[in-house]
């Protein structure tokens, strides 16, 4: 079977081009630069998307550039990477000949109201309350495909949380200064903090490629993509630095980390949501790291 992943090349790309391979699938990445098992997205927008069975999204400029100071010009860059990318492959689909069977987006929690108190099912009722969450609104309304083609594809939308993985994403900022014994909480600590595992991530990916049993529907099913132990950031840091051997005694209060990131991003770190992944855990997926300390153990054991 045959995928086309816009944003394959990245952190979580590369991890579900590897699981797709290995289920015997043949995987195009979309990207920016051509390459070997690449087309660019001018090539899909001239000469359209080439056949295959599933469509996956996963393209976007990093919103944790550290070497990128918050400014309009990267948050036009966050916005328009996320947007026209998705616009793009939504497009495509709608005008093949055969449209690919699912249609993946992958987007984020950053739509739910950070609480200390409320959970989130994918069900739960949002509206945008700050940039981010206008971000997350915007970007899965621009992978909506026209009526007629919804009635043969199935469209997705899976909302990671913070994605834990040694090659890329957070892990690879914070393992140095837990390393050297200057890890410690984000904030207050007691904000919740939403993860998963990559290679969960791309397991659920997969999972929804695969045929639908139902009949597609003109609204996107929705996931939370997030691992099912519900943790706060205290948690987390306290778990790596037992996994890691290291004291974790250094707090990083709030306003540091909002001086050097940009409140509006800021907030990704020092608060967070709840977020409880039911039609996930419903579907029947079954994740390989549910809890902090074997994901934890994964990625800094390999
Ligand atoms: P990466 O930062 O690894 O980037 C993915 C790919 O996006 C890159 O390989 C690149 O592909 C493409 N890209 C980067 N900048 C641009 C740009 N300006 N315009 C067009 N394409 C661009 O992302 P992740 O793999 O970590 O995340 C995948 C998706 O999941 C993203 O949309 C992200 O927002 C979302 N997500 C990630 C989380 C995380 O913790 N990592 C948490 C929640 C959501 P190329 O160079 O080949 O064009």
């Amino acid at each position: 079977k045959k995928s086309r992943a816009g944003g394959g090349s990245g952190f979580v790309g590369r991890e579900l081009t590897r699981l797709l391979r290995s289920k015997g699938h043949e995987v195009t990445v979309i990207s920016r630069q051509p390459g070997p098992g690449k087309i660019t997205w001018g090539e899909l927008e001239s000469s359209g998307l080439p056949a295959c069975e599933g469509a996956v999204n996963l393209a976007g400029e990093n919103l944790m550039n550290p070497l990128r100071w918050w400014n309009e010009s990267y948050k036009k860059d966050l916005f328009s990477s996320r947007i026209d990318t998705t616009k793009t492959l939504a497009r495509a689909i709608a005008a093949s000949p055969s449209p690919p069977r699912s249609w993946v987006l992958v987007s984020g929690v950053a739509c739910y109201k950070p609480s200390l108190t409320a959970q989130y099912t994918e069900d739960s009722e949002w509206t945008p309350f700050d940039l981010l969450s206008k971000l997350v609104k915007e970007w899965e309304a621009s992978a909506l495909l026209p009526e007629d083609v919804a009635k043969t594809t199935k469209q997705v939308v899976i909302r990671p949380g913070v994605v834990l993985g040694r090659d890329g994403g957070a892990m690879k900022q914070m393992l140095l200064p837990f390393w050297l014994g200057l890890g410690g909480t984000l904030g207050s600590g007691n904000q919740p903090f939403p993860w998963i595992h990559v290679s969960d991530l791309a397991g659920i990916i997969a999972h929804t490629l695969e045929p639908p049993a139902d009949t597609p529907s003109p609204s996107p099913q929705v996931f939370n993509g997030v691992a099912p132990a519900l943790n706060t950031n205290y948690e987390f840091t306290k778990e790596l630095g037992r996994v890691m051997r290291r004291p974790t005694i250094f707090p990083v209060p709030g306003f540091v980390i909002n001086t050097l990131l940009g409140a509006e991003r800021g907030m990704v770190l020092t608060q967070g949501q709840k977020v409880v992944p039911e039609r996930t855990q419903e579907s029947g997926y079954q994740y390989k790291y549910p809890d902090l300390t074997s994901a934890l153990k994964e990625i800094v054991g390999s």
